[in-house]
């Protein structure tokens, strides 16, 4: 056990060292090496009773978890993120697009559509206030022929309709005029859309948690577990398993939360959904963008179309398509780039040829497979289950990264 928690102690270590590069000025070297002391000495304790018992534990620590885990910690509660890998972010939260969505496309109404709106705002203003690199680039939905203008005009009222006001109708000059590489005749610009260093966001969300005494354990997966009469125990592996009684569970494993969900004893199966993977791959662009907006095209079925998105110096990529897969696999097939240079050249005719290189992927968390309506996102808690102090977060896809901060919240809201 102790051998265990050592390397849980490593794992500070290693996040102390980035610490100090995410520290605000007034808060001292001093102090934090004051707290991570204390850290240490909590995680020695800890590992030393006879019975681990802890107020919170927050499973996964990827954007969600993170952000789940600050909120919980600032609220002067205990907790301890338990993570199956060996650092924060390794899933699904390094592998998307990196947008701060405005919030246009969700049903009105729903989690998906009030979390992104809430968390657009809430994270624009955290990002200013925590140094967290992000650029209010902006973005341009296009019509590419007269067909789909309809559909842009019945993007523009949904926005509305989800509190989204300050989109622009621009005819073909205006457009043209902004993005001369574009084949458009009418776009949606969305001021508010943004782009973000996803895994600043993460490290800061870490240094906030950890300030505020959160533990993090890696290489501590949760095998299972079991409801008791007043507590939620949780079975943990790794080089030295042990068990874990906890007042609060927050079940923020991403992809493998319903897996998670299932071998909780004593959790109802029939509250735990379906699993489906939909991967989106991405192609990058060699050479030079044309464009200085992000661009998308008119929405299609489980994904926003293949768009251009930038990263934060500028280099294109296109990217997520929808590949539905039965298993965990990140590899990027070259021969999906056909597919790519159809989708591109309908907004980018000039795409060069042999210009599209394979990039990374990720894989979207749905609930429901091929030719289903969007799902939205689920939050599975007291009120669903009856069991307190347990929170499932299922079917966290995009706008998952946009909306963290208000998921957090709205999480340990749906404690009660
Ligand atoms: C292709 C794609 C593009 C996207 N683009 C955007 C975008 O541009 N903007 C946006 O707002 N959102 C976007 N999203 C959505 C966003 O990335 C996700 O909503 C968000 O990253 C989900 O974070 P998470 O913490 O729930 O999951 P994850 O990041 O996957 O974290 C889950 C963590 O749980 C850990 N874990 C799993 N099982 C266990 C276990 N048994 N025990 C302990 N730990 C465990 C994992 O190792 C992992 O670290 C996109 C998603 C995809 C797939």
């Amino acid at each position: 056990m102790v051998y265990k928690w050592h390397n849980s102690i490593k794992g500070a270590i290693h996040v102390g060292s980035h610490l100090g590069d995410m520290v605000e000025p007034s808060q001292s070297k001093s102090n934090l090496i004051k707290s991570f002391f204390l850290r240490v000495s909590d995680l020695l304790n800890l590992a030393m009773s006879t019975a681990e018992k802890i107020e919170c534990a927050v499973i996964g620590a990827g954007v969600i978890g993170l952000a789940v885990a600050r909120a919980l910690a600032l609220q002067g509660r205990e907790v301890i993120i338990l993570e199956s890998e060996d650092a924060i972010g390794l899933g699904t939260s390094s592998r998307n697009s990196e947008v701060i969505h405005a919030g246009i496309y969700y049903d009105t109404g729903s989690l998906k559509a009030k979390l992104c709106v809430q968390g657009k705002l809430a994270l624009y203003d955290y990002c200013e206030s925590h140094g967290v690199t992000h650029q209010r680039c902006g973005k341009m939905i296009v019509a590419v022929h007269d067909g789909q203008l309809e559909k842009l005009e019945a993007l523009q009222q949904k926005a509305v309709d989800n509190d989204v006001n300050d989109l622009i109708w621009q005819d073909q000059q205006t457009t043209l005029a902004m993005e001369p590489a574009l084949n458009a005749v009418a776009s949606l610009l969305s001021p508010s859309t943004g782009l973000i260093n996803s895994h600043a966001l993460m490290l800061a969300f870490q240094g906030d948690a950890e300030s505020a005494g959160t533990m993090i354990a890696f290489n501590s997966p949760v095998l299972g577990g079991a409801i008791t009469d007043n507590s939620i125990r949780l079975d943990i592996g790794g080089a030295t398993p042990l068990t874990l009684d906890c007042e609060i569970v927050i079940n923020s494993a991403g992809l493998h939360a319903q897996r998670v969900a299932g071998s909780i004893a004593g959790f109802p199966p029939e509250m735990v959904p379906g699993t489906f993977y939909a991967k989106g791959n991405y192609f990058s662009l060699a050479g030079q963008s044309p464009f200085s907006h992000l661009i998308y095209p008119i929405p299609e079925e489980a994904g926003l179309g293949v768009h251009l998105t930038l990263d934060l110096s500028g280099q294109a990529r296109f990217g997520p398509d929808v590949e539905w897969v039965d298993k965990i696999d990140y590899e990027v097939d070259p021969a999906q780039g056909d597919k790519f240079y159809a989708a591109v050249r309908s907004y980018w005719p000039e795409l060069p040829n042999n210009a599209l290189i394979p990039g990374y992927s990720g894989i979207r968390p749905k609930l429901k497979g091929p030719g289903n309506p969007p799902m939205d996102f689920v939050f599975n808690g007291p009120a669903e289950h009856g069991i307190q102090g347990l929170v499932n977060l299922f079917g966290i896809e995009s706008p998952g990264l946009t909306a963290s901060l208000a998921i957090a919240d709205e999480a340990i809201k749906r404690l009660k």
